[in-house]
């Protein structure tokens, strides 16, 4: 059978009959079997329990036909989760050594609530260990590869999640996003990829890596399919002070979509910037305003990420101390243990005035930034990174121009804001491009209509990278 491609035709397919969600999980354990041993993008599948929640599923269109969908907006929709997320019963790793066998005895709030509207779980995706990283290769299970380029990064920390997607692995997948873990292995992989305002969908039961920045999100092939999943997944838990319900906003007036200079950089890619440039006039052609802005700050964005993380990352990993769980702490891989390092310099006495107060500071400054922008305008739109996937091993040695790769995503989680990246085409050489709307904070209603306008324009057609 082949495999439909967003939300509503796998829905239209299955009230039709044309397959039954058994088929359906059936065509796509078939295709990991087939390529997923060169694309290493699952670290654990979940067969049994992906035939036991398909099996429910076609038993519940039987019983109450199209009136089924209602109840669960997501029924028959396979999910993959980022192995961040933990799944009750199911192995959780965190792509580190140190969790290799840990299974968790609850599901994170954003499992349950998938699970609860219908979605199948077919298993858990690789990452960096611990989301640290921006190209997949910091985890301890080996690399994730770009399933449109082999010898080339899917992005990172979700590696894995978005590689499914591009591949036809998954329909949708969840990620995480600390400093452009959604985003940017999205924009590399040429899927949707969306990262909410800090603190919209709860974070309960994800491992967590920066507790200030971290936002959970979700990968798709349409900004629709998207909105779909985080309709579902978003709003109050009681397991989760930080959840805010999202307000309403504003305007109706004409929307205004800012570009702001300091996003387009010296080294910034010139097929990058072509296509964030063609995706503007796109919006204009619609009827759009666009305005020049200044986000002054950006520069710092990166240099109070790497100081604000690593803190935080320090403290966080502290209770992996191989007793109640895990295995001890010399299993942690180089880039865990480099961040440690940091983060427990940074905040350590002498030096936290310095470093960690300083750049909770300088955050305040880029939180004013956009402020101030979304005054004026009602979205921003930007690269989501200097250049299309780089080779495996490129910046592998060099952490340093690794932690580059996230010069224009860590400022919105610097900030909070909600950001979404969505795909455009392809370069010369055949890899993804794309680009990222960014909005105020609890903006996202704004940011959907952007994208699913854009798309509509486009005429954008889902693509799987190979068949
Ligand atoms: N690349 C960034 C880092 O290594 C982002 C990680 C993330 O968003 N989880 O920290």
């Amino acid at each position: 059978m082949e495999i439909p491609l967003t939300i509503k035709e796998t829905q239209e397919g299955l009230i039709k009959k044309k397959f039954s969600a058994v088929q359906l999980v059936d065509a796509y354990l078939a295709r990991i079997e087939k390529f997923d041993k060169d694309i290493n993008s699952f670290l654990t599948l979940s067969e049994e329990m992906a035939y036991l929640q398909a099996k429910e599923v076609d038993k519940k269109i039987e019983e109450l036909g199209e009136a089924a969908f209602d109840k669960n907006p997501l029924l028959g929709v396979v999910v993959a989760h980022k192995d961040l997320f933990l799944t009750k019963g199911l192995r959780t790793t965190a792509a580190s050594k140190v969790l290799e066998n840990f299974v968790p005895v609850y599901s994170a709030t954003v499992v349950k609530r998938l699970e609860d509207a219908g979605a199948i779980t077919l298993g858990k995706t690789n990452c960096d260990a611990w989301a640290h990283g921006a190209s997949g290769e910091n985890s301890d299970f080996g690399s994730t590869k770009n399933p449109w380029q082999k010898e080339y990064v899917p992005g990172g920390s979700s590696s894995g999640s978005a590689a499914a997607i591009s591949a036809q692995f998954s329909l949708i997948a969840t990620g995480t996003d600390t400093g452009g873990s959604i985003r940017q292995p999205a924009n590399f992989c040429g899927i949707v990829g969306f990262k909410p305002t800090y603190g919209v969908v709860p974070r309960y039961g994800v491992i967590a890596m920066a507790s200030s920045l971290d936002s959970v999100g979700h990968f798709g092939m349409t900004v629709d399919d998207v909105e779909k999943v985080f309709e579902v997944t978003k709003g109050e838990d009681e397991r989760d002070s930080t959840v805010k319900n999202i307000r309403s906003n504003k305007s109706n007036s004409k929307i205004k979509i800012g570009i702001p200079k300091e996003y387009f950089i010296k080294g910034l890619d010139s097929e990058v910037e072509k296509s964030v440039k063609e995706a503007a006039d796109i919006f204009k052609s619609q009827g759009i305003e666009l305005v020049n802005i200044s986000l002054p700050h950006t520069k710092y964005a990166i240099s109070v990420y790497y100081i604000v993380q690593p803190a935080e990352v320090s403290s966080n990993l502290g209770r992996y101390d191989g007793i109640r769980y895990g295995k001890n702490r010399d299993s942690f891989g180089d880039e865990a243990k480099r961040r440690i390092m940091l983060g427990t310099y940074v905040l350590s006495a002498g030096y936290y005035d310095a470093y960690y107060l300083k750049a909770q500071k300088v955050r305040s400054k880029i939180i004013e930034d956009f402020e101030d922008a979304f005054n004026k305008v009602d979205a921003i739109i930007a690269p989501v990174s200097p250049t299309p996937a780089f080779k495996l091993g490129e910046k592998a040695e060099d952490p340093l121009q690794m932690y580059l790769a996230d010069v224009l995503t860590a400022a919105a989680n610097v900030a909070g804001i909600p950001g979404l990246a969505i795909p455009s085409g392809f370069s010369s050489k055949g890899l993804p491009l794309g680009f990222q709307l960014m909005g105020a904070r609890f903006s996202e209603p704004t940011l959907f209509k952007l994208g699913k306008l854009y798309q509509r324009t486009v005429g954008w057609k889902p693509k799987i990278a190979f068949q």
